[in-house]
């Protein structure tokens, strides 16, 4: 648990309050469009698919892989400052929706990173309140 985090912070709010509770858990659910059986994510209650009302929640495997990243050497705000350098990451999991993210990796330079390359989830306690899901190389 990091003290006096001074990094944004998402903001729960009705539709993803499950999300963000299961997150503490240590634990990455998705929605699910039970019209048309579509995984999807940012949690919302109508399905980005059809439209649908009717979803549910379901668990992710966890494992994803590297769709799309960078690697910041400048820190874009003055909490990220002993960060540098990290990667922000588009992940696809292995269900399907694509997520942002981060990879958590010791060495970040190109030659360790690659597009597709296998990740799977771990979560980050940055406060008592908000568990951030992010991805390390599996
Ligand atoms: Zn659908």
């Amino acid at each position: 648990m990091t003290q006096g985090y001074n990094k944004p912070l998402p903001t729960p709010q009705g539709e993803s309050d499950y999300y963000w509770d299961k997150a503490k858990e240590h634990e990455l659910w998705l929605r699910n469009c039970d019209d048309c059986g579509t995984p999807y994510f940012y949690p919302r209650d109508i399905s980005p698919c059809c439209f649908s009302k009717n979803t549910s929640w379901v668990q992710a495997s966890g494992k994803a892989s590297l769709y799309t990243f960078a690697i910041v050497h400048r820190a874009p705000h003055p909490g990220f400052r002993d960060d540098v350098p990290f990667v922000p990451a588009m992940v696809e999991l292995e269900e399907g929706p694509i997520m942002a993210t981060n990879v958590v990796i010791d060495d970040p330079t190109p030659e360790n990173l690659s597009i597709g390359m296998a990740l799977e989830v771990v979560f980050d306690d940055v406060t008592d309140a908000i568990t951030l899901p992010k991805f390390k190389p599996a």
